[in-house]
């Protein structure tokens, strides 16, 4: 048996395993993908917001020559940690279920290529992110292969008619990078105005381009429709159209309720938030726990690396006494 299964390998996941191994525990990490898989499918030239050394795991240093890091340091940074320390992480294998079997028993059902397999452990600890559930917006033409809620690269876009739907770091980003590689943008943004979630580095390039006409920007838009050559939306009650190739929706992430809900954790629907206990981030189900951004539900921007990293001492240090 187990002493402590985790269920995600992302930064927040990883933490809590090297808390743990200073308790001389030694759990066992269950990836659906390969470790960091996030930030694996971060756009491909993404550079962090934050330093460096607020990305740390475990007191581990990551020391980094430029002021902000890239998606290629981190992803570097984090294979080192998990080698170095030999975390044990079962990659390519996905929960699917976790059920209490007896009093302090959790059975864990997995998933790897199709074969189910069967855990048994003391402890479970879910951080599972946000970034495999996009935020949809439920409106016609969503599904349409042109549609996509995650960006990567701009090249395929050049000269091409692109709307970018959102208003915060995701979406500007997108944006500056269509831009730049010669795509004609359009953001459509619900809000009055610009988001005071834009990192204050950014927004400044973001608004020359809007002043210069190069980004084309709508406030107030509310986009009813997509079709294989039209976006079509609302401002202040009058319908636009505006010709399109292509969409990214840049509208968020959000926590695998459903997944949530099947373990027997109360979520609340209003907020997307599992219900746990503030200090030991305990759920309601005995010995099973959150960390990460999966505890924010649908506010992306409440829990980051920076933040969720610490989460791992507050699971450890509760299931340690
Ligand atoms: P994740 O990193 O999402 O890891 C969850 C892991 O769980 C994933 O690897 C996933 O494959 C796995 N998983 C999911 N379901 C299952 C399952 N059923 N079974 C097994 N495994 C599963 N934050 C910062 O602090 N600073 C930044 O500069 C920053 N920049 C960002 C830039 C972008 C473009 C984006 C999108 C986010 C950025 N963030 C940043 C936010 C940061 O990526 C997240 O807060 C962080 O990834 C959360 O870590 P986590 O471990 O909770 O979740
Ligand atoms: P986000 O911060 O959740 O922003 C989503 C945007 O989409 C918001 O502007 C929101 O509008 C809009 N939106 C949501 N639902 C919508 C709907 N149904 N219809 C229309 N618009 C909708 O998502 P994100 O920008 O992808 O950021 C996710 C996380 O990644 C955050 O933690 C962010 O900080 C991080 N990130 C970091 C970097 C970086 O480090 N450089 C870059 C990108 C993202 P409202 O403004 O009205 O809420």
């Amino acid at each position: 048996m187990e002493h402590t299964i985790i269920i995600g390998g992302g930064p927040c996941g990883l933490a809590c395993a090297l808390e743990l191994q200073k308790q001389g525990v030694q759990p066992l990490v269950i990836e659906q993908g390969n470790i960091v898989d996030t930030i694996y499918h971060y756009p491909t030239h993404q550079t962090f917001f934050s330093t460096s050394n607020k990305l740390e795991i475990g007191g581990i240093p990551f020391i980094d020559e430029k002021p902000k890091p890239v998606r290629m340091d981190a992803l570097v940074y984090y294979r080192e940690v998990v080698k170095r320390n030999k975390i044990r992480v079962h990659t390519y294998e996905a929960m699917t279920d976790v059920q209490q079997i007896a009093e302090g028993q959790l059975k864990v059902f997995t998933k790897k290529n199709e074969k189910q397999q069967t855990y048994y452990t003391e402890n479970v600890i879910i951080a599972t992110g946000y970034y495999n559930q996009p935020q949809l917006l439920h409106i016609p033409g969503e599904q349409l292969l042109k549609v996509s809620h995650y960006f990567k690269e701009a090249h395929p876009y050049y000269n091409k008619d692109i709307v970018v739907i959102g208003g915060k770091n995701s979406a500007v980003d997108t944006a500056l990078e269509l831009e730049r590689a010669g795509a004609n943008v359009t953001v459509l943004y619900r809000g009055a105005e610009y988001s005071s979630s834009i990192k204050p580095w950014i927004l400044p390039d973001f608004d020359s381009l809007v002043q210069k006409q190069a980004i084309h920007l709508e406030f107030h838009a509310n986009v009813t429709e997509i079709t294989e050559k039209s976006v079509y939306y609302q401002v202040n009650g009058q319908m636009k159209q505006i010709a399109n190739d292509f969409v990214f929706a840049m509208t968020g992430y959000m926590p695998n309720i459903p997944l949530l809900e099947k373990i027997g954790i109360e979520v609340d629907l209003q907020t997307g938030r599992p219900t746990f206990d503030p200090h030991t981030l305990e759920t309601n189900v005995k010995n099973v726990y959150v960390a990460g951004v999966v505890i924010s539900g649908y506010n992306g921007n409440e829990t980051f690396i920076e933040n969720g990293r610490f989460h791992g001492k507050q699971i450890s240090t509760a299931i340690n006494t």
